[in-house]
């Protein structure tokens, strides 16, 4: 996904994309990457790019759109800093709630921030997006950023959250499975 943003939104998806895990193989900049096709994406070489699909790039960009004007706003109130210090209420009526929910967990590093809540609102059509934004909930990862209520959960890593001590842990394993 930050592969396919990257002409679009190259700033983003070059912060997104230092968000990700570091691979071997992963290049150190998204403008490195090769621009993937629909197979990369979808993982069905037969799939041609349809309508369908663009349709959910323009509903998630225009969601994306608003959720930076929301941002705007609370960083003007002096709510919140940095867009990892908050996190989202997405109220949606279906088409684009359904959409929405199809990459549930790509929206908080879409929107860059600590976490998405993902509520499906009644009415329809357009303009039934309503974006609340709130104060994200626990303590700064050290390593990613984000905050989480279940920093310091982790005795061996009490200043990361709970997906960085699963990947220091994963880390650890791998290391010492090949010494
Ligand atoms: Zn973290």
């Amino acid at each position: 996904m930050a592969r396919l943003l990257a002409p679009i939104l190259s700033f983003t998806c070059e912060e997104v994309w230092q968000h990700l895990p570091k691979l071997p193989d992963r290049p150190q900049s998204v403008h490195l990457a090769k621009f993937p096709d629909a197979a990369d994406v979808l993982g069905n070489s037969s799939v041609p790019e349809d309508d369908a699909q663009q349709h959910e790039w323009t509903t998630l960009l225009a969601v994306r759109e608003q959720v930076l004007k929301a941002l705007e706003d609370a960083r003007t109130g002096k709510n919140i800093g940095k867009s990892l210090e908050a996190q989202l209420v997405i109220t949606a009526a279906d088409p684009a709630y359904s959409v929405l929910a199809r990459h549930r967990d790509q929206l908080r590093y879409l929107f860059i921030v600590s976490a998405v809540t993902l509520v499906q609102g009644s009415g329809n059509g357009t303009g039934g997006v309503h974006v609340e934004v709130k104060k994200a909930d626990g303590n700064k990862c050290d390593r990613c950023w984000n905050y989480s209520p279940r920093v310091g959960e982790d005795q061996t890593y009490p200043t990361v959250c709970e997906r960085c001590s699963a990947v220091l842990k994963e880390l650890e394993r791998s290391a010492s499975t090949k010494a």
